[in-house]
């Protein structure tokens, strides 16, 4: 009699969640792995030829469950409209035909700053850091070996909040001005560069920025590191190498979980482009 009207109803239970579970995960797995798709040819376009538009070259299909699970970025059809709606102002990628890549590193600094240091300085490579105001006053050594080494620091909001809902001003004030002032403190540099948590900003915001000598910059290739329960290390080389294109500003970050997958990525990242013939440059560079 136990068995029949505890236990079974128990088993049948169990079985449920485990099915429910196990659709849930693969969904998500299926999601976060890399999908690829056929790309332009541009090998033959002069380097000077202008693009027609910017797009972001990476796909990142929504699903709810990202929001469930709390790892959702900024859909690459808003970055790419923003783009084209600020030529210059707002930007994620270079904006002619050059073999020019940016590698950009968000969210610190940390230890994982250094080691990216390391594998750079291994190529002689530049980057662009974009760190938040609250992390730089935490490792201050950090950011200040790595801004005399000559690597620019830019500015990612003063504690990676979703800002886009925020008014203009009191977002300028409160976040992007004061993490402006904690790098110049450190650092002894000002950014010139400003790149949103999540890539979430709203025009308004843009356009206040603007006004302030700061220029948007968010990406063109998401490498999804940031997404460490599905994406390796390979993964990231795969994304990155496989999305190739002139003037291409990569997504990848410094801080925010276990970043040794990203660190680890470098090398090979690095010596596919070079022998594509690209040359890595600031986001600085990449926007003259
Ligand atoms: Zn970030």
């Amino acid at each position: 009699m136990i068995k029949k009207f505890i236990v079974y109803p128990l088993l049948v239970i169990a079985l449920l969640f485990a099915i429910t579970f196990g659709a849930g995960y693969t969904a998500l797995y299926l999601e976060a792995k890399p999908k690829f798709y056929q790309l332009n040819d541009v090998s033959d376009v002069a380097p000077e030829t202008p693009k027609q538009a910017s797009q972001v070259y990476t796909q990142y299909r929504h699903l709810w469950l990202s929001e469930v699970f709390g790892f959702d970025q900024i859909p690459e059809d808003e970055l790419a409209r923003q783009a084209n709606t600020y030529p210059g102002g707002m930007v994620i990628e270079g904006k002619n035909h050059e073999k020019k890549i940016a590698l950009t590193f968000d969210d610190g600094p940390s230890q994982y700053s250094l080691a990216i240091v390391k594998q750079l300085e291994k190529y002689d490579i530049p980057a662009t850091f974009f760190w938040t105001g609250s992390r730089v006053l935490q490792s201050p050594e950090i950011a200040k070996v790595i801004a005399d080494k000559g690597y620019p620091i830019e500015n990612h909001t003063w504690e990676h909040q979703r800002n886009g809902q925020r008014d203009a001003k009191e977002f300028w004030q409160n976040s992007v001005s004061v993490t402006n002032e904690a790098i110049k403190k450190v650092t002894g540099t000002t950014p010139s560069v400003f790149r949103p948590s999540y890539g979430d900003i709203s025009d308004e915001q843009i356009e206040f920025l603007n006004e302030q000598g700061l220029t948007v910059v968010n990406w063109s290739i998401d490498s999804r590191d940031w997404n460490t329960r599905f994406i390796k290390q390979q993964d990231i080389v795969d994304i990155v190498n496989h999305h190739m294109h002139p003037g291409a500003i990569v997504l990848m970050h410094d801080d925010g979980g276990d970043r040794s997958n990203t660190v680890n990525a470098l090398p090979a990242i690095i010596e596919h482009y070079h022998a594509h013939g690209y040359e890595f440059v600031t986001v600085e560079e990449l926007l003259k």
